[in-house]
C-alpha cells in the first residue's frame, strides 16, 4: 500500500469565495439522474449554474415531496429561490443515484475532457438572499468559501450560540455556524439567517 499523498489540485483545493468571479475561473456543473445522461457544462457564474440545475430538478420535485431530511417536511412545491430548491432537493435524497457536482476550475488547467466545451457567460445580476451551497459531496460550502475540510462548521442555536450536537441535547438539528465568517445557516435550504459578531 502506498503512503504517498497526491498533491492537492489547486483548481479545487485553494480556498475560494463561492460567490466571487475571476476571469481565469469557470465552474463545472455535472448533473446526473437515473433516467438520462447529462454531461458537464461550464459556467462563469456559479449562480447561473445553480439556476440551470434548479430548472432541471423542479419538474422532478414530486420525488421528494413530504420527505423529512431534518425533521422538516419538504414542501409540496419547490422554493422559488434556486439555491433553496437545489439544496432541499438533494439533501432530501442523499442516497439517490441522482446528484450533481459544482467544481471550481482554472481555465488553463481544464481537464482534456472539458477543453472544447463552451463557457456560459450568463451572469446573475441580483443573487438575492445568501445561501450556503449544500450537498456537493454531502458537504456545505459557505458563501465565504469555508467547507468541512478547512475551518468547518459548528452546531448552533438560531442565534448563533454554539450548542451540543447530540440529537437529545439542546441542538435542534437544523442550525450551523460557519467557523470562518460567523454566518448562521439553516438546513435543508442552506439559507443564511444571520451572522455572529465574534467571527469574520
Ligand atoms: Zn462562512
Amino acid at each position: 500500500m502506498s503512503h504517498t499523498t497526491p498533491a492537492p489540485d489547486p483548481a479545487t483545493a485553494a480556498p475560494s469565495p463561492y460567490l466571487s468571479h475571476a476571469d481565469d475561473r469557470v465552474w463545472e456543473l455535472r448533473y446526473w439522474n437515473p433516467d438520462e445522461t447529462t454531461g458537464s457544462v461550464l459556467y462563469r457564474d456559479p449562480l447561473a449554474a445553480l439556476h440551470r440545475l434548479a430548472c432541471l430538478i423542479r419538474p422532478r420535485w414530486d420525488r421528494i415531496v413530504g420527505t423529512r431530511p431534518f425533521g422538516d417536511v419538504i414542501p409540496a412545491t419547490p422554493p422559488t429561490e434556486d439555491l433553496a430548491a437545489t439544496n432541499s432537493y438533494f439533501v432530501a435524497q442523499p442516497n439517490s443515484r441522482e446528484g450533481y457536482w459544482l467544481v471550481l476550475r482554472l481555465l488553463d488547467r481544464l481537464p482534456q475532457s472539458l477543453r472544447d466545451l463552451p463557457v456560459d457567460e450568463t451572469r446573475v445580476p441580483d443573487p438575492g438572499p445568501e445561501f450556503a451551497l449544500g450537498n456537493v459531496g454531502g458537504d456545505w460550502i459557505c458563501v465565504c468559501g469555508n467547507d468541512p475540510s478547512t475551518d468547518g462548521f459548528e452546531t448552533c442555536a438560531p442565534d448563533g450560540r454554539e450548542v451540543s450536537p447530540y440529537a437529545d441535547g439542546p441542538w435542534d438539528g437544523l442550525h450551523y455556524l460557519c467557523a470562518r465568517c460567523g454566518r448562521i445557516l439553516i438546513q435543508p435550504s442552506g439559507r443564511v439567517i444571520g451572522r455572529t459578531e465574534t467571527r469574520g
